[in-house]
């Protein structure tokens, strides 16, 4: 479904956010206060405009309060970052995610009512560790701080043989959700079917199980 999203903050995160929104179909609005930045996402918006975003006046006349989603990602100016998210969200936007610096940053967005806080350079510090803790681990999905999806390359250990033999959730108390090959997908594993060479297993656990999994039964 078209989704109607405004982006504020058009540096590496936000314009990244634009463009990917953007290719996927959604309706954007990209806001900036600096020209450049704006011209940069011009052809890949559907609306790019120069704003100053902590100006009610300005996120008004641009129709902030129209859209479902915002995407905030001022970078390192806190009080603007936290000014506008309180703004955006008194228009009555759904859903405002934002993006903070650090770990204080963070707990003042959720104060003034942000629904979602991104810190991407912690997220994906912690996604590249569990690639090097395991060459096994093709993505990791974080579902709560103990659930996890993880995307896991099968190994000689499990090919050829099916989930029924592997027995995954009786022994490791694992649910084997999808299993990848290429860009085929099998959405709903049943216990006949075979895991082949070049399979991806995608596993939902709790991380001690997953680990377990991973270490002894891949
Ligand atoms: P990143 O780490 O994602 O590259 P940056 O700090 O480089 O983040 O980018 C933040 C962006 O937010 C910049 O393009 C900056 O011009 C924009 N910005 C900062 N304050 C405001 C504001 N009050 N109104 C509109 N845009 C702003």
């Amino acid at each position: 479904m078209k989704k109607q999203v405004v982006v504020i903050g058009l540096g590496r995160f936000g314009s990244s956010v634009c463009r990917e929104l953007y290719a996927l179909g959604h309706e954007v609005l990209a806001i900036d206060q600096d020209v450049e930045k704006v011209d940069a996402v011009n052809d890949f918006s559907s609306q790019a405009s120069v704003a100053n975003a902590t100006d009610e006046k300005d996120l008004k006349s641009l129709g902030v309060r129209n859209f479902q989603h915002a995407i905030i990602a001022i970078g390192d100016d806190l009080q603007a970052s936290v000014l506008c998210t309180l703004m955006v969200k008194d228009l009555g936007v759904e859903k405002v995610w934002v993006k903070a610096r650090d770990l204080q940053h963070q707990k003042i967005l959720e104060k003034v009512g942000a629904d979602r806080v991104i810190q991407p350079e912690n997220e994906m510090g912690i996604r590249v560790a569990h690639h090097v803790d395991s060459e096994k681990i093709v993505d990791y999905i974080e579902l709560s701080k103990d659930f996890s999806i993880l995307e896991l390359a099968a190994t000689k250990k499990v090919i050829n043989r099916s989930l029924e033999e592997l027995s995954i959730r009786a022994n490791y108390n694992c649910v084997v959700l999808a299993i990848k090959q290429d860009e085929h997908v099998n959405i709903a594993p049943v216990q006949e079917d075979v895991v082949k060479e070049g399979d991806v297993l995608i596993v939902m656990g709790h991380r001690e199980d997953l680990k377990r999994f991973e270490d002894k039964g891949l």
